[in-house]
This record gives C-alpha cells, sequence and structure tokens, in this order.
C-alpha cells in the first residue's frame, strides 16, 4: 500500500505534489483524493510518479498528509494515460486536461440529493418588477439559486426573497436515481444489404474489444445513424458503455428522440446545459458504469468512463470538434487517441469526410466502410447553380429571381425550404453614408454586427453590444447610417416582404440556443408549422425533414473569402451538408448555389457530383504545400493588452527560434484579429514535416525564454483557425 502519493492537483499553475498517505487511507494510482495546499485543500488524483515527474524530491518527514479519499472509482489507466497524451500533445498542463476529467467538481462531494428550487403557484402581492420577471421567466423550470438567477437573469438575492415570500420552494433531488439502461434488441430497423454489411464489420469490431478505428462514410440519408446503432446494441449486450461526440448540443434532443425509439430508453446527455443536479448524476452514473450510452459534446470525451467499448464521433468532419479555448484540442483526434488507450473501436461518422480522415484511410490505419445510397430508394438532391452575375437579385436584395421563383412552388406545393447563409444577424456591416464611418468593436478587430431582433449591435468575438445608433458619433450626421450586406435576419426581412403568408423560421445559435429550443424547432418542422427555413451552418447537419424539398445556399462564396488552408474543403462540405436536407423523404430535393464563381472548383464539384476528384485536387494541393496531413502546422500566439509588450515577446520568441532541420518559422506577425477581447495579438507559425517532434521543440524554446506576466503566450498545436 501507497505511504507517500504524487497528486495531481486540480490547478493548472502547479506541477504535481507528493503527499504522505497515513494508515486510515487506501489509495491507488487514480484515486481521487482532498489535499492540503498552504491554508486551502483541493482536489487532485493519484498519479504514478514515474509518469508525472515533480519539480523537487521531498523528504518523507517533511510531506503533508492527504485530508481524504473520495469515494469514488479510481479514474483508470487508460484515462490517465490520455490525459498525459493530451498535455504532451498540445504543450497543456497535465492539470488544465484533468479538470475536463473531473468536470463536476460537485459530483466529487458525497450528498445523494441536491436542493433545487421550483415555483409554488403562489403570487406574492405587490411584486417589484424584477420579482415579476423572475416569476415569469422561470416558468416551469428548476435548479439552483443560481441557476435560476441565470434563467431569470436576476441577482441571487431576488430569487432568495422569493424564497421567503413563499412564491419559491425547495426541492429534494435525489442525483443516485438510476438510469434505465436501452435494449439493444427494442425496436432494430430492418437494414439494406450495404447497411447490414457495414453493421457487421462494426459489431465484429466492438466484440473483439480491441482498439479498430473506422470510417463510415456515406452519402446524407444513407442511415450511418442506424448502422451505427447496431454497434451501440452490440456494446450494450457485452455490458460496455458507449460514447457519442455531437459537434452541436442543438443536436442533442433529436438524437434523444431517434435513440429512445431504437433502444427503449434515452441515453444519457453531457453538455454545457445541463443543471449541476443533472451534471452530478450523469458523472456519477458514468464513473460508476451505470450511464451505459452517453451523447454529448466534445467535453464529453474526458469524463471517466468505467468500461468503455465503443466511440462514436458523428459528422466527424465538424470543425466544431476544435476546442480553441483552453487546452485547444481537437475532439475527434482525441477520440481516436482515447480508443487506442481503452482498446475500442472508434466511429468516425460523415458524408464529407475531412481530407486528414480521408488520408488516415489511404494509409490504412483507418477501415472504410461506405454506404453509396439514400435509405428507402430517395435519392440525392439535384444541384444547380445561379450565375448571380447573368441572374443577380434586384438592387438591395439578395435572392436571385430564379431562387424565388423555387421558394414560390415550393410553397405552392406545400413543401419546405431551407435558405443557407452563414451570418447571424441582420447586417455584418453599419456604415455612415456621409462620413464613411464603419462601426467597430472598442475591444476587437472587427465589425459590430447589427441584430434587429435584439434591437443592438453585437461583437461576435467578444460579445460587446450597443444599442442600435442613430446618428453618426463621427459626423453627427442624422439618419445617415446604411447596413451592408445581409445576414439571416435581413433574408427573413426579403423573405416576408415576396412571401407575407409564409411562416419563416430563423435558426442560429442566437435563437436555438439550448437542447430545448432546438426540440422546439425540430417539432415545429415536424408539424408542418414552418415553410421556410433561415439559418446559418447549424441547421446543415444532422436534421432529417421528409418535407423539406428546397435548399438555397444565399451565397456560396461566402466561405472561400477567409483564404484559409482549409477555405475550399470547409466550403464545400458545408454547401454538401447542406444540400444533404433536400429531398430526403419521398419527395424529390433541389438545390440551388448562388454564386459569383461559377467555375471554382468546389462550385463545379458540388454540381457535377464529383467529389472525389475535388478531394484528389485538394489533397494534392495539400502534399505539394506539405501542409497537414502531409506536414505539421502549430501556432504560436502572444497576447496582452499592451502592444509594446506583446511586439517584444512576439519578437522576442521569433528571435530564438531554434534552427531545426525541417521546421520553419514564419512570423511574428500582427494576427488578422489583431485585437481581441481588448487584447492585442501577434502571431508565429510553426511549420514542420510530419515525423518532427515539434511539441519537443516548441517546449524547450519556449521553456527558456522568460516574459512580463501580463503577456499571455499559447501554443496551438494543429491550429484550424488562423485568425
Ligand atoms: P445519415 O445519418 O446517413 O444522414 P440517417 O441514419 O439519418 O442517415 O438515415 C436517414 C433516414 O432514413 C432516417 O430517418 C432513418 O431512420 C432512415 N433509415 C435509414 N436506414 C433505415 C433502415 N434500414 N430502416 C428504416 N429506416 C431507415
Ligand atoms: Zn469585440
Amino acid at each position: 500500500m501507497l505511504k507517500r502519493a504524487r497528486v495531481l492537483l486540480l490547478n493548472a499553475a502547479l506541477g504535481p505534489l507528493d503527499y504522505r498517505v497515513d494508515p486510515e487511507h487506501r489509495v491507488e494510482p487514480g484515486s481521487i483524493v482532498l489535499a492540503p495546499l498552504g491554508p486551502r485543500q483541493l482536489a487532485g488524483v493519484v498519479w504514478e510518479p514515474e509518469r508525472m515527474p515533480a519539480d523537487a524530491e521531498v523528504g518523507d518527514n517533511r510531506l503533508r498528509p492527504l485530508v481524504g479519499v473520495y469515494d469514488l472509482p479510481p479514474l483508470g489507466a487508460p484515462l490517465r494515460r490520455l490525459i498525459e497524451w493530451t498535455a504532451g500533445y498540445y504543450l497543456a498542463p497535465p492539470a488544465a486536461v484533468l479538470r475536463m476529467a473531473l468536470a463536476s467538481a460537485s459530483a466529487l462531494d458525497g450528498g445523494r440529493t441536491i436542493t433545487e428550487y421550483r415555483l409554488t403557484g403562489h403570487v406574492p402581492p405587490r411584486l417589484t418588477p424584477q420579482r415579476a420577471q423572475a416569476l415569469e421567466r422561470i416558468g416551469e423550470r428548476q435548479g439552483l439559486v443560481r441557476e435560476l438567477a441565470m434563467i431569470a437573469d436576476v441577482s441571487d438575492a431576488v430569487i432568495r426573497g422569493l424564497v421567503k415570500a413563499g412564491a419559491i420552494e425547495p426541492v429534494e433531488v435525489a442525483v443516485d436515481t438510476p438510469f434505465a439502461p436501452p435494449a439493444p434488441d427494442h425496436a432494430p430497423p430492418a437494414l439494406s444489404p450495404a447497411q447490414a454489411e457495414a453493421a457487421a464489420a462494426l459489431t465484429a469490431a466492438v466484440k473483439r474489444a480491441a482498439f479498430a478505428p473506422f470510417l463510415l462514410d456515406g452519402v446524407t440519408g444513407s442511415g450511418k445513424t442506424e448502422v451505427y446503432f447496431e454497434a451501440v446494441a452490440e456494446a450494450l449486450r457485452q455490458d460496455k458503455q458507449t460514447l457519442v461526440l455531437l459537434p452541436e448540443i442543438a443536436l442533442t434532443e433529436p438524437f434523444l428522440k431517434r435513440f429512445t425509439t431504437r433502444f427503449g430508453h434515452a441515453p444519457v446527455a453531457w453538455h454545457s446545459d445541463l443543471r449541476q443536479s443533472q451534471r452530478r448524476r450523469a458523472w456519477r452514473a458514468i464513473a460508476s458504469g451505470e450511464a451505459k450510452v452517453v451523447v454529448g459534446a466534445r467535453s464529453a470525451l474526458f469524463l471517466p468512463y468505467r468500461a468503455l467499448g465503443l466511440i462514436v464521433v458523428d459528422e466527424a468532419h465538424e470543425t466544431s470538434f476544435k476546442q480553441e479555448e483552453g487546452v485547444p484540442y481537437h475532439a475527434r483526434d482525441v477520440a481516436v487517441m482515447r480508443g487506442r488507450f481503452e482498446g475500442c473501436p472508434v466511429v468516425l461518422a460523415s458524408a464529407t469526410p475531412a481530407i486528414e480522415t480521408q488520408h488516415q484511410v489511404a494509409l490504412g490505419h483507418y477501415a472504410a466502410l461506405g454506404l453509396p445510397d439514400r435509405h428507402g430508394g430517395a435519392q440525392l438532391p439535384d444541384i444547380a447553380v445561379i450565375n448571380l452575375l447573368k441572374d443577380p437579385p434586384p438592387r438591395g436584395r439578395w435572392l436571385a429571381p430564379t431562387l424565388v421563383a423555387a421558394l414560390a412552388e415550393t410553397l405552392a406545393r406545400e413543401e419546405q425550404s431551407l435558405l443557407f447563409l452563414n451570418r447571424r444577424g441582420y447586417a455584418p456591416l453599419t456604415l455612415c453614408r456621409t462620413c464613411g464611418h464603419r462601426f467597430q468593436c472598442p475591444n476587437c478587430t472587427a465589425w459590430m454586427v447589427e441584430h434587429r431582433l435584439m434591437a443592438r449591435l453585437a461583437c461576435h468575438h467578444c460579445g460587446h453590444v450597443m444599442p442600435p445608433p442613430r446618428v453618426c458619433p463621427e459626423c453627427s450626421e442624422e439618419n445617415s447610417l446604411v447596413a451592408c450586406g445581409p445576414g439571416v435576419e435581413r433574408i427573413a426581412d426579403e423573405v416576408a416582404a415576396l412571401f407575407p403568408e409564409a411562416r419563416a423560421a430563423i435558426v442560429t445559435s442566437d435563437t436555438l440556443w439550448s437542447p430545448a429550443k432546438a426540440a422546439e424547432f425540430v417539432n415545429r418542422m415536424e408539424a408542418g408549422e414552418i415553410d421556410i427555413v433561415i439559418g446559418t451552418q447549424l441547421v446543415t447537419k444532422g436534421y432529417h425533414f421528409p418535407n423539406l424539398t428546397l435548399v438555397g445556399v444565399v451565397d456560396a462564396d461566402l466561405g472561400l473569402s477567409g483564404g484559409d488552408l482549409r477555405a475550399a474543403e470547409r466550403s464545400f462540405q458545408q454547401i454538401a451538408q447542406v444540400a444533404g436536407r433536400a429531398g430526403r423523404g419521398e419527395k424529390p430535393g433541389r438545390v440551388l448555389v448562388q454564386t459569383r464563381e461559377p467555375e471554382a472548383p468546389v462550385i463545379r464539384a458540388l454540381v457535377s457530383g464529383d467529389a472525389a476528384s475535388f478531394y484528389a485536387a485538394e489533397t494534392e494541393a495539400r502534399r505539394s504545400a506539405n501542409a497537414p496531413p502531409f506536414g505539421r502546422y502549430a501556432a504560436i500566439i502572444v497576447s496582452s493588452e499592451a502592444l509594446d509588450d506583446t511586439v517584444a515577446t512576439a519578437r522576442l520568441i521569433g528571435r530564438n527560434a531554434p534552427a531545426v532541420d525541417g521546421m520553419a518559422v514564419f512570423g511574428p506577425a500582427p494576427a488578422p484579429l489583431a485585437m481581441l477581447r481588448g487584447r492585442h495579438r501577434q502571431r508565429l507559425l510553426v511549420h514542420a514535416r510530419r515525423q518532427l517532434a515539434v511539441q519537443d521543440v516548441i517546449r524547450d524554446w519556449l521553456g527558456a525564454l522568460t516574459w512580463p506576466r501580463s503577456v499571455r503566450v499559447t501554443v496551438d498545436v494543429d491550429p484550424y483557425s488562423f485568425l
């Protein structure tokens, strides 16, 4: 039994520390413990000392004793290896990665119940406006005082006041209520021969219980979900856990529904919108192994599954799997590593797989399973181009006559349409006609975006908002401000003007900000209460609406303007995915793509349906530039509130770049987002050949330098954003 223990504490600024283990405590690697740190106590995890070197060896006689050991299953060795790997690969403090595994600090602390609050129905006389607002917004909801205060947008004190007044009452919620296990044979579908073949390969892999990465590559509507559900069923039979990662929490609700139809009970959901009691219950059930199937956003990846038997990454090409804040990791890639450490199959499902993934297939590392046809004889939609140079919309409008005519026909047939524009709000830029003043965010190198529905201008980077201006702040001219360019709200206005009777809905992260909102949207679509959806990338994926027969892409050129490494690939994926929403039922679908560049390779590939040559050309371009997946990039981002400190630090880093064979360093240069949240930003880009252990080089390089405390230096390995 261990007498001394090395503990990785939940504090990213600290390395591992050693503690004395008194006889009343039993610990092993992975044990979750409470340790003293100065006057405080902090949770942490016991680690193998040889895998987590400490800065200094402390003699036995000077060790402080552990305070306690939590009554929770220890973190398994595969998860500990994953945490080490993630920290090493992404150059992050191990404690920052550990924090994602212990994502629910409250789950650690005993208690089988938690006190939540809900309305009693009693309304006290003489309500203050704040109290009235709280009662109205809380409605049927229940949660901690803090959570209700957030929902109602009032202070905690207002909620407590309402508790005193008898309008809100406490309820004890059991956090250990068991989850009903899904039943593998509840309602299996009859699979087509191609589906059955793919499903057999996956179930065999689940039975083998060994690492095996798969690309499940099937056109939109081919039944990829039904196929990987068979693998889930097999994992259930083996009494193993399954993790399904989705790119967007808005997709959770439709997924839960569909899963319940197939397996009789819902899976356990994990995402940022959970209440604390739900989070605690889910975390504990995951750690105990009782949660058999977990569906979640990327944060579900690091949870302490007791017996993981299968990992599925759905819509695996989605760039939202890349985390940009905190530890910048790519959930798709980490999912594959987790499968390797756990010894289980990993399924990457996509109709438009990333070039990185296709390359792994070409190298023979991943097995590819293909579903070439839509289920039930549904045809892939016809994709046609509207050349905006030849068939332009009228002045001040954004929908070309051909698209408007198609919308009218679709409405007349009582079918549904979807207009796709990847821009939230009303207009991306507001400009003064008199003096040319543009409204910029005071904290960021970005325009303020007009949101007419919320009556304000907002920065999409830092969240800064301002009321819509009436006069120009520069020249004081009245009625001189004009909105430039369209966002979804402006398209919705155009639709309302063209088709006053049509029922339109705007779908963006502003309107679909929770799984419940997403469920409401799906229900309204299915009930036929919406004729025309106007949406951002949020509507491009996953959804299955059989009566949706027309998709219009408002501006296919938008995605290409950014010009980063993956711009063309991303445009292709996005348009192919949104096109895939059309004609999924018995009625055929059609897709109209508005563009000024009908000859661009992306557009030609979409129209001809020849994805293979497009991918081949893109892959060749990457190969000749030695860009990923052939070479590797890492970005070094230097930021601070002081411009001179930022520049000086970036230059210091640049000057000290080591000369390494097969590695080149570009920059420093001001980042395209030269200012973000009030911080100046400079970037360096490291370009290395694949085999080089570039992380080691960067660790030594930056480790030898010092800069002012106010300067932040972050490394983004395999960056997706070049801003
Ligand atoms: P994908 O994920 O490839 O886009 P889905 O799995 O969503 O495709 O399938 C599209 C639609 O077809 C869904 O409504 C699904 O339930 C249905 N479907 C697919 N395969 C079958 C099957 N074998 N039997 C019955 N329905 C199926
Ligand atoms: Zn901003």
